[in-house]
Order: structure tokens, then sequence, then C-alpha cells
């Protein structure tokens, strides 16, 4: 290990619990929860066995009138959930880590689409998840009840065997003890409303109760966003340091950062490393106790400095933690330039939104721990020989490559441009997208390292090539191409067409700046339209951004970007058309059509941008093909597409492709059912009986 970063590998007292270093993973989201137990426990797991001191859970409800359904967070909602719990703190107690429980209760921020009571909030408001429903105002007695469920919830942390307990209330409206905190959430008129004082009251007996309760045996940690950006509309610098100094010392630790959540996890096209210092570093001038913070800590350089100055005492993290869960390990080794750096995309947090594993786009084996028995640092050994050729060197092809070396065979990488990162060194051209280059950066950076890699730039390879390379096994990783057709999700067939006035949007990538004014026509809904439109405003040009939407840059709602990019756009007087498809594109104009009423509308524009679907680049696979009856002759044993080339998706995707190829190469996988599942159903079992 590197002298100056010894101080993150000191231990350090939290409570009654001491941990072993600094590196903390603090509760986070991932789409697995109660749902899918085995595959959530297994990747908790693997993170402590790479270094994390200390693993959390997601938020983890603490009664059915906090239901988030169909999402697939933790609950705590009786002994029967219990045996989840366990399997996850057996996991991380077994690598010597300390497992910590981040109990909520969501108040108005529920569906309660599974149980059907009904929500319930510091006063009667509109919920947030649901339309046309209400939560209803707690009384006394309901607030009794809730410090009942907290206690009972933390008793039972403790018998599970957790080691630290939180008590939430952070991430905006997401938490009910924040709703009483909040101005804008709590008009009650009782004891528990009105005043600061009266506003934190149910934090502080929750605080002093889940210590009454488990102090002894267990540290109390709070988690408490200092702001939420509203200005006094919401939490903001001066109640919070009112709040941090009145609560200071109840609890073991704090666990500190800005809301809501689209602030807290800030993707790196708003924002750096280290960005939520300015908002948090008041709060260990006011208490004792720990703090931890985060702020998409990759660098240990920073993370020793945030120590040293007085910032923090934790390194939280969770983002830097899924993209490389032996972050800790590789610091500790002196790896530090091994480190899989998150690119700050969020495509993370889209698994909590849509209710499925998460995934991740620098880490292709996240999830996939239990259900693939796929580690991040292990992989099968080769099982021959044969040597390996991958044809394209973007995400799909770096990670193919990384990965086939990484078992032991000869691997030649050919890459027909002068750099190497495909897609990604494109986009990430468009400056918001600029860390997203770590994609590339992190996989040649290694492969510059491999005695069994020959790497080429500038080698276009044809069929001819390819045979006569003579690899045993050939992976085509070639990509695709924006199509200009305007073909995509609305438009089946293409519309009429003046060619001269389209670009491609690969074309603005590599520094085109086509006349304007330009219409982007986005039909693709996730990043892309929005940051073409975003690098051509701010490079001076008029843009109009155009989707068959009712909003633009729609997926984003899942990557918490959203509306960062729409303050962005609307800032840099990009207008913005919703609710069009295009009716055709003239010289000089676009015809464009209402999708619901056809009705027109004439746009004058210099050129049209389309970002509506891809097509894979796949002529060299289909050659190969055709010749396959000169594969045996040339030594080719397998030719395999990968990563947009088989089908076009996200970045994420290309590089589960890429790894997916080198893990499956000569092993005998069945293709048909490639994981596990957890689909337990106990035949048999009885259940009580209802009062009749
Ligand atoms: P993916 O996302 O699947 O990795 P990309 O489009 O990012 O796909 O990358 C494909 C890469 O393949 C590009 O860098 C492109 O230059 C390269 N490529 C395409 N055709 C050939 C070829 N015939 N020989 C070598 N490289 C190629
Ligand atoms: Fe980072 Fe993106 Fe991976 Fe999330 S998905 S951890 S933001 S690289």
């Amino acid at each position: 290990m590197e002298e100056n970063h010894r101080i993150l590998f000191e231990p350090l007292q939290i409570g009654p619990k001491t941990t072993k270093n600094r590196f903390y993973q603090v509760p986070h989201c991932n789409g697995m929860g109660h749902r899918w137990p085995r595959t959530m426990a297994e990747m908790r797991g693997v993170k402590a066995e790479g270094g994390w001191g200390v693993i959390c859970t997601e938020e983890c409800s603490i009664h059915p009138t906090s239901d988030l359904t169909p999402a697939t967070l933790m609950r705590l909602w009786d002994d029967s959930d219990l045996a989840v719990h366990e399997l996850m703190i057996r996991k991380v107690h077994d690598q010597g880590a300390l497992a910590g429980i981040q109990l909520v209760h969501n108040g108005q921020s529920v569906s309660n689409y599974l149980t059907r009571m009904a929500p319930m909030a510091p006063s009667a408001t509109p919920t947030d998840t649901m339309n046309s429903t209400q939560a209803r105002a707690m009384d006394k007695d309901d607030i009794k009840t809730l410090r009942r469920w907290f206690r009972e919830a933390a008793l039972r942390s403790r018998r599970a065997g957790y080691d630290i307990v939180y008590v939430y209330a952070a991430h905006g409206l997401m938490t009910l003890l924040y709703q009483f905190m909040l101005k804008r959430t709590n008009q009650r008129s009782d004891e528990y409303g009105g005043s600061l004082e009266n506003r934190v009251r149910l934090v502080r007996e929750v605080l002093e109760e889940t210590k009454d309760a488990i102090g002894a045996d267990c540290a109390v940690a709070f988690r408490f966003a200092v702001d939420e950006l509203l200005g006094s509309e919401g939490m903001n610098v001066a109640e919070a340091e009112d709040i941090v100094g009145s609560l200071a010392e109840i609890p073991d630790l704090w666990d500190v950062n800005v809301a809501d959540w689209s602030n807290d996890s800030l993707p790196s096209r708003f924002g750096t490393e280290g960005s939520q210092e300015d908002y948090v570093s008041f709060v260990k001038k006011l208490t004792t106790k720990p703090v931890v913070g985060v702020g998409r800590f990759t660098s240990p350089d920073t993370m020793v400095s945030q120590i040293k100055r007085g910032v923090l005492d934790l390194i939280g993290a969770a983002r830097p933690s899924i993209a490389d869960p032996f972050l800790p390990k590789k610091i500790e080794e002196g790896r530090s330039d091994e480190i899989r750096e998150c690119i700050g995309c969020n495509m993370c947090t889209s698994g909590d939104y849509v209710a499925y594993p998460m995934r991740c786009t620098q880490n292709p084996t996240m999830g996939e721990e239990w259900r693939k028995g796929w580690h991040p640092e292990k992989i099968p050994a080769a099982k021959s020989n044969d040597s390996v050729l991958v044809v394209g060197g973007g995400p799909s092809g770096l990670e193919a490559t990384l990965a086939v070396s990484n078992r032991g065979y000869d691997v030649t990488l050919a890459e027909a441009s002068d750099q190497f990162g495909g897609r990604v060194a494109r986009e990430s051209s468009l400056p918001p997208l600029r860390q997203w280059n770590r994609v590339a950066d992190y996989r040649t950076n290694l492969l510059s390292t491999r005695s069994n890699v020959n790497s080429f730039t500038q080698s276009k390879l044809d069929a001819a090539g390819v045979l006569e390379m003579g690899s045993a096994h050939v992976a085509i990783a070639t990509g695709s191409s924006w199509r200009l057709d305007c073909v995509g999700s609305h438009h089946r067939f293409a519309p009429e067409i003046h060619a001269p006035m389209v670009v491609r949007p690969e074309d603005v990538m590599n520094g085109v700046t086509p006349k304007g004014p330009v219409m982007v026509f986005d039909d693709d809904h996730y990043y892309l339209g929005g940051s073409i439109a975003e690098h051509l405003a701010s490079s001076g040009v008029e843009v109009v951004l155009v989707t068959p939407a009712a909003e633009v840059s729609g997926w984003t709602h899942f990557t918490l970007e959203y509306e960062h990019i729409q303050t962005r756009l609307r800032n840099l007087n990009v207008e913005i058309i919703c609710n069009k498809g295009i009716g055709s594109i003239g010289d000089g104009y676009v015809e464009l059509e209402c999708v619901f009423t056809g009705k027109p509308r004439r746009v004058d524009v210099g050129a049209v941008v389309p970002v509506t679907s891809r097509s894979s680049d796949d002529n060299l696979y289909n050659e190969l093909i055709k010749r396959q009856d000169e594969w045996a002759d040339n030594g080719i044993k397998t030719v395999v597409r990968i990563g947009d080339c088989y089908v076009p998706g996200t970045i994420a995707q290309a590089v589960y492709g890429g790894h997916e190829y080198a893990r499956s190469l000569e092993m005998p996988i069945d293709k048909d059912m490639p994981f596990r599942r957890e689909n337990d159903f106990e035949v048999g079992k009885v259940w009580p009986e209802f009062p009749s």
C-alpha cells in the first residue's frame, strides 16, 4: 500500500462497534431486495470480500403501511422477513465486515399497492407515488404506534445480527421522519409541528428510543440530508446547523448528504467527485461522533484528503462500490491504477425504479454474483491453448479482450479507427459525457499490461483478413450505426426525406457542426438526443429538440438525470416540441405531425439529426458466415457476434455482452437457461386460519 493511503485502513469506533477501515458502503437500492434475496446477499458479500469495512442494506420498510410495490426493497414487517436479512448478514460477517440496516417508513411516498393500507403522513397530502390517492394526517396515537414500530424493527434488526441500525431522515420526501422535519410537508399545529424544535421532536424520540432499545449492542446511525437545494422552502443550511447542533451526540454515527436522490447520486454530467463537500463539511464541527458522507469517491488521494482535512471520518460509497466491489482491496494492495472507476451514468439506479436487479455499465458482474456465479475478480481458466481474435475495440470488444485475457487465452484485438473506445470514445467527446470514457480507459490501461494481448488500432479487417489470421475463436464486435431514415419506435416506415438535410449523430460527435437551426429528432428517449442538443446549443447553434413522446429524455427519470437535463436544456434556450413525428423533411424545413391528430406544423431548419434507432454493423460477420466452409482450413472453430453488432443497446449491455462472451468461451453453459432462478415455493406449508 502507498504510505499516504494508510489512514484509510485505520479502524474506527462507531458506538459499541469498531469498523476495520474507513471504507463504508452506505445504504443503496439494488432492485433485488426481498424479491431476489440470494442475488442481493451474494452481491453484498462480494463487496465485503472486496474490503469494505461496513456493508449496509438498502432502505428497509418497517411496516406494511410503507409498501413500495412494485419496487423490491427490503422489508422487516415481521419475523418471517428475518431469513433474508440473516442470509445477507452471514455473507457480510464471513468477510469480517460490519452489517448495517437502514430502517424506513416512507410516509406519503408509498404505493401500498400490495397491502392496500391507507398511506399516512404528518399532514393530509396527496401521495408522491400514486395518482388520485392521498395520505391521511397522523394523529397522536399514530405517532405513538409509529414509534413502537421503529422500536420493534430495531429489536428485530439486533436479533437478525446487524451491527449498525439506521434512523433515516434523508432523500427529500422519501422518508416519513424527514417529512416531519420539513416545513412544506408538516403543517401540524401540535407539538410535532410548527417550530423547528417541534418538527424535530419525532426524530429525536425515535433516535433516543432506538438507542435505548439496542444501543448497548448496536451502533445507531442517523442519516440526514442537510440541504435539499430548495432555499428556504426546503431543508437548508441554517436549519440543518440547528438540527445537527441539537442532536449532535445522540447518534453514534452521522451519515450526511444532500437531497433529493438526484442531487445525492449526482450524475457525472452535472457534478464531479466530492461535490457534496461544501454542503456537509460543517457537520464534523458540531459533533464528536464519526461522520460518513458520499461523493462518488474513486480516487484514494481525494479520500485521504477528505479525512485529513476533517470533512469526513469514513468514505461513504454506493456507486463506486458497485462499479468496483474490490476498490478497498486494490488500494490496500497498492493497485489503485486497477480501480474500475464509476462513470456516474446511473444505470445502476434504474434497477430501483424499474424493479429489476441492478446492472452497472462498468461492472458486468454486478447482480450476477449468485445468478451466474460471476465474481468480479475471478474467472475460470482457459480450457485450451486456442487463440482468440476480437474485431472491434468498442466497449464490448475491449471487455471481451480483457476478460478472455484474464482467462489466460492469447488474444488479438483489431480496431479499425485510430483509437480504442468505439461509441464510448465518440459519445464522451460530447462535453457532458466526458467521464464516460473511463469505460475505455480502464480497459485499455489494463490491456497494455498484458503479455497475452496484442492490440492494434488502424487495423480494419475484412473476411479475408480474419481467415488469414487463423485464430481459433473470433468475436465480431464491430458495433452499430445510427439510422438516417428516422425509422425507430415511432416511425416504422421512413418518412419522405430530402437527404442532404440529414446529419448523422456520429458526425456531430466527431466534431461536425451542422448549419442551424438544427432539429434533433429524438425517438431514443435516453441520454443521447438531449446530449447532442445540449452540445450544439452550448456551441451557439439554435436547436429545436423534437420527440414523439410526451417528454424529452424520458428514460432518464430512472437514471436521476431527468430534471437536471430539463433545466439545462431550458437554460440553453433549446426549443422543446413534444408529441410530434416527422411528416417529411424538405429543403430547409421539416413538416412535423401531431402523434394524436396528424395535424401538421412546419419548422424551418438547416439540418436534422435523427436519434431514433441503430443498425448493426454486421457485414463482416455475414461475410464470414458465407465463407464458413473455409473456417476449418484456416483453423477457425467459432465466429460469434457480440455487443452492438449482435444487437444495439446500452453501453452497459455491450460491456456485458463482451464479458459474457469471455465467460462462455469453451464452457458448458446451457444457452436456454444460462442463470439460476429464485423461484422457491414451499409445497405443504400450513398457514394460520383467518377468524370466521
Ligand atoms: P460496441 O458497443 O458493441 O462495443 P462500438 O460501436 O462501440 O460497438 O465499437 C465497434 C468498434 O468496432 C468501433 O471502434 C469500430 O471502429 C470497430 N470496427 C468496425 N468494423 C471493424 C472492422 N472491420 N475491423 C476492425 N474494427 C472494426
Ligand atoms: Fe457508476 Fe454507472 Fe456503474 Fe452506477 S452504473 S456504479 S453510475 S458506472
